[in-house]
């Protein structure tokens, strides 16, 4: 049972990444705007994320107000003690801990191989959080550990030596961001960090003769959500379960799917500084300038056709093996295709290539760029997003939020947010991973294209639509009230 707490509710969010200091996936846009959304919510919700290289810098430039506390944040790892700085980083809506250590938080976020010494950064971030309270004077009576890069900070309180006896007044939560990366290591590297080795059996770490980080956590964890409702059924199966749905399933009590908001702060046409003309629902005249910006970035002359846009990493899971085979007959349709993003050499090339095949109809940009994604979004007609898999996805809602109609697939969070039918109307869905299966959506929305009165509706309803941190932060806040205090 819940008891009450005195005071306001203390959460302590740990996450590899977060808005406004670093951003990978969206990961770091839930993890930058979760917190401040239960701040408002008279909750005293603050953020654990490392410093990774000019984060100090760019969060003095934005004008935070940065203290360092006086005892550093440390952890033991393969025997050495690592000792952390801890930057603590006040400003409008933000209360953060950046923590220093730049031998470990010195390169990108993530690496390109996990191995026992590249996942040292993760397990100090995760062992240095349990170390936070005591550093920082700040006891929070909820963690909430965000993705598999800090997952060991969970299965710490069930296996390691030390914090799994150590007194303690925090409950924890966990959410699964994204299935598909669980942080698999040797099994025989967790006593290099204080794990007992009656943690490397079944009903803890062991998965398939590997240490599975994720799985871990999801044992030790008190509570666990995902970002979706519709991700949080999908993983309990087989099919989107990624060799742990059975495990979900036997943990089902204690899984909850909430959907991940939108800071519609950030992402709001009406005051966004990279577009060149603000717009809102009411007033959709400078859309019309975006579109040509975005027309004149890709090279084109306007022509009256619609333009589809895609921005997102370029990985398996985003259908990148179901848009390319599309491509060439979605030009044939009359689509212009503005696609940007980065990632698997193969997609990369797939993307330039067809780029210069029709250098009338496809513009590929590789890299990332937060301002052209903008522009992308505010220029776009349509937003294609033909995922496998999708934990919840945001592009789609930026995209619903700047007036470009979404296209996706019926799968995840997709599934829950964007409607071709009923009263919710807000784009085309379509069910199989298949190319055909995306032409049928795309030729939908061509039909819609050519009637201005239903685009415009459709537009203005999808903008319309709240899917900010207002519906899902009180749900969090929620799930923190009903942990058992400690
Ligand atoms: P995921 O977290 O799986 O990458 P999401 O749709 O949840 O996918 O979030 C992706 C976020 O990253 C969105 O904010 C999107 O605009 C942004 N993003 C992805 N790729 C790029 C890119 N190449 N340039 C700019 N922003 C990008």
């Amino acid at each position: 049972m819940a008891l009450k707490r005195a005071g306001r509710i203390k959460i302590l969010h740990v996450s590899p990444e977060a808005v406004p200091f670093s951003k990978v996936g969206g990961l770091a846009d839930v993890a930058g705007s979760l917190p401040p959304a239960l701040g408002e919510l008279d909750a005293d919700s603050r953020l654990l994320t490392p410093a990774w290289p000019g984060v100090l810098d760019a969060a003095a430039d934005r004008g935070f107000k940065l203290t360092r506390i006086t005892r550093k944040a440390e952890a033991a790892i393969r025997w050495r003690i690592y000792r952390g700085s801890v930057w603590k980083c006040s400003g409008p809506g933000m209360e953060a801990y950046l923590l220093d250590e730049p031998s470990l938080f010195g390169g990108p976020v993530y690496p390109d191989e996990l191995t026992p010494y590249s996942a040292t950064p993760f397990l100090f971030l995760s062992l240095a959080a349990l170390d936070l309270p005591e550093a920082a004077r700040w006891a929070p009576d909820v963690i909430h550990c965000h993705d598999w890069g800090t997952a060991p900070l969970s299965a710490a309180l069930g296996w390691h030596r030390y914090f799994r006896e150590a007194p303690r007044s925090f409950s924890t939560v966990f959410t699964i961001h994204n299935l598909a990366h669980q942080g698999l290591l040797p099994l025989e590297s967790l006593g290099d960090w204080g794990i007992d080795p009656d943690g490397a059996g079944v009903d803890g770490f062991e998965f398939f003769g590997m240490a599975n980080l994720m799985k871990a956590a999801l044992i030790a964890s008190d509570a666990i959500t995902t970002v979706s409702p519709g991700y949080a059924g999908e993983i309990m199966t087989e099919e989107g379960g990624e060799g742990l749905g059975g495990l979900l399933r036997s943990l089902a009590p204690k899984v909850s799917g909430i959907l991940n908001g939108l800071d519609d702060q950030s992402w709001n046409p009406a005051s966004d500084p990279c577009l060149p003309a603000a717009y809102s629902h009411n007033n959709m005249a400078g859309k019309a300038l975006c579109r040509q910006k975005l027309l004149e970035a890709a090279g084109w002359e306007d022509d009256g056709r619609p333009v589809f846009v895609s921005v997102g990493r370029m990985a398996e899971q985003k259908g990148l093996s179901i848009l390319l085979p599309a491509l060439e007959r979605m030009t044939a349709m009359n689509c212009r295709l503005f696609i940007m993003g980065s990632g698997q050499a193969e997609y990369e090339g797939a993307v330039l290539k067809a780029a210069s095949r029709f250098p009338d109809s496809v513009f590929g940009h590789i890299g990332y760029d937060e301002p052209l994604s903008r522009l992308a979004y505010g220029g776009g007609d349509f937003f294609i997003m033909p995922s496998r898999f999708e934990p919840c996805g945001l592009s789609q809602l930026i995209a619903l939020r700047y007036g470009a109609i979404p296209v996706v697939r019926a799968v995840g969070g997709l599934k829950d947010t964007v409607f071709e039918e009923g009263p919710d109307k807000n784009g085309f869905v379509f069910p199989d991973y298949s190319p055909e299966s995306l032409l049928e959506a795309v030729s939908r929305a061509l039909k819609t294209f050519a009637d201005k009165g239903a685009m415009a509706k459709l537009i203005s309803g999808g903008m319309k639509k709240d899917y900010s941190w207002r519906q899902s932060a009180p749900l969090y806040k929620k799930l923190y009230e009903s942990l058992p205090a400690r």
